[in-house]
């Protein structure tokens, strides 16, 4: 990442030296399609595609998400949606383990391809509906939601640590928020930080896959 992007995110918000530095770190142009890895596109405003209909989304929408987590290094983090796993390599840099779950076996496993070719060896793939989570390792410190929701799921609520964190774009009257969702005494605190426009959480917690992409891309 050069400083004109690095000026560029803080310029929107990004304030964080942790998650600057950890965008710095991992090499962008690794996750993307060739047709994409030059600096602009890479870079660039735009989430791109990464194949089977998905999206790698912008890196300030990844900066966002991240600073949002308020992570640190003890942290156990749980992702839906692995996609390229550019945000997965981006939180390795920033805790202690993640597990990161996609629907689509092919993305997931190119994603670890790519991570483990960049010896980032704290990041657990799994296949499935990461709509319902994934119980075995759960409570999680923080967990991410990549995918458009139609709701907060509960079922992710619950893998939630108490003071947890959860960040996930949600649906409400047709348009989409991110919400950061604290847990506090069990309780459900939840505020939309900015708009987005993301690809649908497609599972039993998520919208039905048959459902017609309303989402933008
Ligand atoms: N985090 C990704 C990255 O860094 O490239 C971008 C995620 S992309 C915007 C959304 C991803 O969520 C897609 O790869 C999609 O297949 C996946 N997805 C949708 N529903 C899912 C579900 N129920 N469980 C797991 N993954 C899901």
């Amino acid at each position: 990442m050069n400083a004109k992007i690095a000026d560029s995110l803080k310029s929107k918000g990004i304030t964080s030296a942790a998650v600057l530095d950890a965008l710095g770190k991992i090499p962008r142009e690794r996750f993307v399609e060739q047709p994409f890895r030059t600096s602009d596109m890479c870079w660039g405003e735009s989430p791109l595609p990464i194949g089977h209909n998905q999206t790698i989304s912008s890196v300030y929408t990844v900066a966002l998400m991240t600073q949002a987590l308020d992570l640190n290094k003890e942290h156990k983090v749980l992702e839906i949606g692995t996609g390229s796993g550019y945000q997965a390599a981006v939180l390795s840099q920033l805790c202690s383990s993640v597990f990161t779950i996609e629907r689509i076996r092919d993305l997931s496993l190119k994603a670890r391809s790519v991570i483990e070719s960049l010896n980032i060896h704290t990041v657990t793939f799994i296949i499935g509906d990461g709509s319902i989570g994934f119980g075995e390792y759960s409570p999680y410190d923080r967990i991410l939601i990549t995918a458009c929701s139609p709701d907060i799921p509960s079922s992710l609520f619950n893998q939630l640590g108490e003071g947890g964190i959860m960040v996930a774009p949600v649906e409400r009257n047709g348009s989409q928020n991110i919400c950061v969702i604290e847990k506090k005494n069990g309780a459900m605190l939840s505020k939309e930080i900015a708009p987005a426009n993301f690809v649908k959480l497609i599972g039993k917690n998520g919208y039905e896959a048959q459902t017609p992409q309303r989402c933008g891309f």
